[in-house]
């Protein structure tokens, strides 16, 4: 049996308003939270039948660290397709990049084959599968008690989904990847029925996912200098500046769901030290 322990929750001060803040960051290290928590249905599952996993995305994502971690405690190989990997990365491996590599990942830069063997399981790319949902409801579960409204960015919408559908509470999110409309299609992909969809908040200003902002870099740095708690580069400088813009339509205490991906951090700061070193 491979467990998940029940995560923490902490009591912040940032701006001078109170929040209290999931701690799935600290769940395991070599999952990331919020994939620790997608992948939960796959922990204790008879891998007896697969020789390997499958899987597709960009040659930095967390999902994919967390599935070469999955491979190598379930003794199955990982094959990972990506478009293309740059050249400073392959000469220079680093990040998600890095320690996926180390626990065996193959890495093809090919497009992924649509035909599998039956010994080949398949996760699609960011975890945005149903079989997500059991590792989610254990997060709900964790969250049910409390009297708050939650917070957390999406990428793929799947955890905001299925918390929303196991949670009374309200559960608020932000688009990171692909705006509004893309992430409105991704939980109808999951889930028909509307009345369980979180509510999406936008900001006025478009941000593209993985490009590097000032104001993102910023925030992330208030944050840890005034919370001491490191939060991810990619999605949570938009889950607060979202959060912060959108603060008086709360009505309860906040809880912040912190999900992780701090390996990704590693590649994050690299490239935003380079952009904007001279200020920092
Ligand atoms: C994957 C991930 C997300 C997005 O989760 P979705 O379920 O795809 O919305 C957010 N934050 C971190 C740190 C992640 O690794």
């Amino acid at each position: 049996m491979i467990e998940i322990k029940k995560s923490p929750v902490d009591k912040i001060t940032f701006r001078d308003k109170n929040f209290l803040i999931k701690r799935d960051d600290l769940l395991d290290d070599r999952f990331s939270g919020n994939k620790a928590r997608k992948l939960h249905y796959f922990l204790n599952y008879d891998f007896n039948n697969f020789t390997k996993i499958i899987s597709h995305g960009s040659a930095q994502s967390n999902a994919m660290y967390s599935l070469s971690h999955l491979a190598k405690l379930k003794g199955v190989g990982f094959e990972y397709y990506v478009d293309h990997v740059a050249a400073y990365l392959k000469q220079n491996p680093h990040g998600n990049y890095k320690y996926a590599l180390k626990n065996g990942m193959k890495i093809m830069e090919s497009s992924f084959p649509t035909k599998l063997k039956d010994e080949e399981l398949f996760i699609p790319e960011g975890g945005h599968f149903v079989e997500a949902e059991f590792g989610i409801e254990v997060l709900a579960d964790e969250l049910k008690e409390l009297d708050v409204d939650i917070f957390l960015p999406s990428g793929t919408g799947t955890t905001a989904l299925y918390l929303q559908k196991h949670l009374k509470q309200n559960v608020y999110t932000c688009a990171c990847v692909g705006g509004e409309s893309y992430l409105k299609k991704q939980f109808y992909e999951l889930e028909e029925d509307e009345s369980v969809h979180p509510k999406i908040l936008t900001l006025d200003k478009k941000y593209h996912f993985g490009k590097l902002y000032r104001e993102f870099f910023e925030i992330w740095i208030e944050l840890k200098k005034d919370t001491g708690i490191e939060f991810d580069l990619l999605y949570d400088p938009l889950g607060w500046l979202t959060l912060l813009r959108f603060q008086a339509q709360f009505k309860k205490e906040i809880l912040y769901i912190h999900q992780g991906g701090l390996i990704g951090n590693e590649s994050m700061l690299l490239r935003y030290k380079r952009r904007f070193s001279e200020d920092y």
